[in-house]
């Protein structure tokens, strides 16, 4: 008799999957998740497709699938997406799987918890612990067994005995509800008359299983959150799901809180922070379509949702979307193809719009979705550039006096100023003033960064830290040792110097150690028990603090000068969205650029307040040079123990790409970041005309090269967003 066979796909680094018996009397679909043996181990896999065509000789040595896991298939529409990503990120399609199946420990029906509940006539025999716990369940109501026991302080005995007598009844205790259902009348807002045309346009299209690209391009403090609410609303009375995209620092409870004083609960999350157990439970929520509506960093995408009808992406812009590690994939692309394949509506918010969905915009290939002023008639901040050639600061200072005077008159108002610096630490660089040595990481191509708090010297990119010596270690002077430049822990004695009075706290995610303690400082700066806040960009990301007015950006230049195609488009919309924290509720915002280059378009553009000038230089540039949206882009990571390992394989790639005339190799070129944790680094970079299938290219490349072997190293990345 012929025997069931089926291909299953292990979260495992493997493209195909592995054929399996299915044994008789099961029943096994293609979407089902199953444990199967994998070598010595068992793994929580997913049946890929029927093997069709098995032949018979090999059944008797394949291997038998184990137990189906109760939890819902995985429907068609997310099997096709992991297909797809794995194909075009050219990762394995196991690794992609991995992100699928992220459930924690928990899987499978949830263990029921045993209640007890006082039913009849205490006993004869009623000793002290009997009479707490009768005491304790005096109230008639459903208690857990064992918390019951804990809070009277009784054994399990205790209970057991009392149940025997009758007095007491087990019962199953009701499954905990992981996820409360939003309300979408809870409180309706009262939208201006620009959101209320935009919210008509998305809950138009959330009414519909049709798949649309909206681009929600809304200045800072627009209100484009109560906007994309209404879609959201929409999809709730609809009764399927929606996926809210954050970069993951984003996250913060006051989104949360916003999103419970709108729909009355809070929605579920999806983060790397959340405990096992409620990654489990709210895995399983989303996967049996209870959690009506998540709220993620970008790995909610690979989530098992039952009916998904919505996908939003909030600040589509930034860089945090793009995971450069395991599958090199980019959430908002990603996402617009996961609603591509599952025929839905996707939006997409920025008040910068990355340069590509600017492009697709006006194209017509998204749809436009407006709101040009902000919520309540605010003013946008006014946009000042301090010329540091003309007004710096004294030697080793890095506050001009003019942004000086300027926090000094806001800090007497009782308002609120924050300092931007998007570098951590005191200073970036420590030198010796005798002999002139600087300390850098002794495996990484960097130098070490000074982190007072800390008491440390810290490489950025492998974590090697050391303590800050007394002594030069090349020529034994001593209290030689000079920090060079700022860092936002520098600042900060700075600002102390300058405003003795004024209450400052650093927020750098070096020195945040979670989630919470991130949520808890924000919450104390927009109470308003801070004066001045010194920040890198963990600040400038969709936090509102009310009482924040001025923003002085400290050192304007930072991003500009690293050859990243995306560096003008980076530091403009960084510093438009730092800047926008500013005025939101008193629409006296005032920014100020400290730069040594004021005649920059992109100072020229944030000045102005133009930042139509700042797309049309930045298309020209980029269609002129042939740089995404307009051509392709990969890049190649050759890494290796030795420098002469990692060249030579990289000129052997090199050498190998196959020929074709809309395909650019650029390189082997030693990377930017030379030397990471004691692997020598080199780069290709591929540019390809648009029309090219560019992950198909370089597919055909890799599979008629020779395999990276030993310690050799081969990173693919597709869409590449970091050229370091
Ligand atoms: P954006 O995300 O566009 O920068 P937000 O969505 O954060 O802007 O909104 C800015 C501020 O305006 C927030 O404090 C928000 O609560 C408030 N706001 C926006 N729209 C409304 C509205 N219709 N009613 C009341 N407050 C609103
Ligand atoms: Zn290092």
């Amino acid at each position: 008799m012929a025997r069931r066979v089926v291909d299953v796909l292990v979260p495992v680094a493997l493209n195909q999957a592995y054929s399996y018996r299915v044994p008789d009397g099961t029943d096994l679909n293609p979407g089902d998740v199953v444990s199967v043996p994998l070598g010595p181990r068992e793994v929580t896999a997913v049946v890929w497709a029927e093997n069709g065509n098995p032949d018979p000789r090999l059944h008797n040595r394949l291997k038998e699938t184990g137990d189906k896991l109760d939890v819902p298939a995985l429907k068609p529409e997310l099997r096709s997406f992991v297909d797809w990503v794995a194909n075009y990120t050219l990762s394995a399609r196991g690794m992609v799987l991995r992100m699928t199946l992220r459930m924690g420990e928990h899987l499978g029906p949830e263990r029921v918890r045993m209640g007890v509940r006082l039913v009849g006539a205490p006993p004869q025999r009623l000793t002290p612990a009997r009479r707490r716990l009768i005491d304790l369940l005096s109230d008639g109501l459903l208690h857990a067994k064992t918390e019951a026991a804990k809070e009277a302080g009784v054994s399990a005995g205790v209970v057991d005995g009392l149940v025997d007598e009758g007095t007491l009844t087990i019962e199953p205790m009701p499954r905990e509800l992981a996820a409360p259902t939003p309300d979408p009348s809870f409180a309706e807002p009262d939208l201006s008359t620009d959101q209320r045309a935009a919210a008509d346009i998305l809950r138009e299209l959330a009414s519909k299983d049709e798949f649309n690209v909206a681009l929600l391009d809304g200045v800072t403090g627009s209100g484009k959150t109560e906007v994309y609410f209404e879609a959201v609303a929409e999809i709730i009375r609809r009764g399927k799901q929606a996926m809210i995209l954050m970069p993951e620092i984003a996250l913060t409870g006051q989104f949360l809180d916003r999103f419970a004083s709108r729909f009355g609960v809070r929605p579920i999350e999806w983060h790397s922070e959340l405990t096992p157990r409620t990654r489990a439970r709210n895995w399983a929520a989303v996967a049996s379509g209870e959690a009506q509506v998540v709220v993620g960093a970008r790995s909610a995408l690979f989530l098992p949702y039952a009916n998904l009808g919505l996908i939003i992406v909030d600040e589509e812009h930034d860089q945090a979307y793009k995971q450069d590690e395991g599958a090199h994939y980019h959430a908002r692309d990603m996402a617009v193809v996961r609603g591509h394949i599952a025929k839905i509506p996707v939006v997409l918010c920025s008040a910068t719009p990355s340069v590509e969905s600017e492009v697709n915009a006006r194209k017509g290939r998204y749809r436009r979705v407006a709101l040009p002023s902000r919520f309540g008639g605010q003013h946008m901040p006014h946009i000042e550039a301090i010329d540091l050639k003309r007004e710096g600061p004294q030697r080793g200072k890095f506050i001009s006096p003019r942004l000086a005077e300027e926090i000094k008159t806001a800090v007497e108002r009782k308002e609120q100023a924050l300092l931007f610096l998007n570098r951590r630490g005191y200073a970036p660089l420590t030198l010796c003033r005798a002999c002139g040595h600087r300390f850098a990481c002794t495996i990484c191509d960097a130098w070490l960064v000074d982190h007072r708090f800390r008491q440390r010297l810290v490489c950025h990119h492998c974590g090697f830290s050391m303590p800050r010596p007394h002594q030069c270690p090349q020529c034994s002077a001593e209290e030689s040792l000079a920090a060079i430049g700022p860092g936002v822990e520098r600042l900060q004695e700075e600002a102390a110097a300058l405003f003795p009075d004024a209450r400052t706290m650093v927020l750098s995610s070096d020195l945040i150690t979670s989630v919470e303690t991130m949520r808890a400082e924000l919450n104390e700066i927009a109470e308003g028990r801070v004066d001045i806040i010194i920040g890198t960009q963990l600040v400038a990301k969709g936090h509102n603090f009310p009482r924040l007015n001025l923003v002085g950006v400290v050192d304007a230049d930072l991003g500009l000068g690293n050859g990243d195609p995306r560096a003008a488009e980076r530091t403009f919309q960084l510093l438009n969205q730092v800047i926008g924290r500013a005025g939101r509720e008193q629409g006296r915002g005032v920014g100020y650029l400290q730069t040594h280059q004021p005649e920059h378009p992109v100072m020229k553009a944030l000045v102005a307040s133009d930042r139509e000038a700042f797309y049309a230089s930045e298309i020209e540039s980029r269609e002129r040079a042939l740089y995404p949206p307009f051509g392709r882009l990969a890049s190649f990571i050759i890494s290796a123990g030795d420098r002469p390992t990692a060249e030579g394989f990289a000129r052997k790639l090199a050498a190998l790409a196959p020929l074709d005339e809309r395909v650019q190799v650029l390189g082997p070129a030693e990377a930017p970041l030379a030397v990471i944790k004691g692997r020598y680094r080199f780069r290709l970079l591929v540019k390809s005309a648009r029309n090219v299938d560019l992950s198909d290219y370089v597919r055909h490349w890799i599979a008629g090269a020779p395999k990276p072997t030993g310690n050799l190293k081969l990173e693919i990345d597709i869409d590449p967003q970091s050229f370091l």
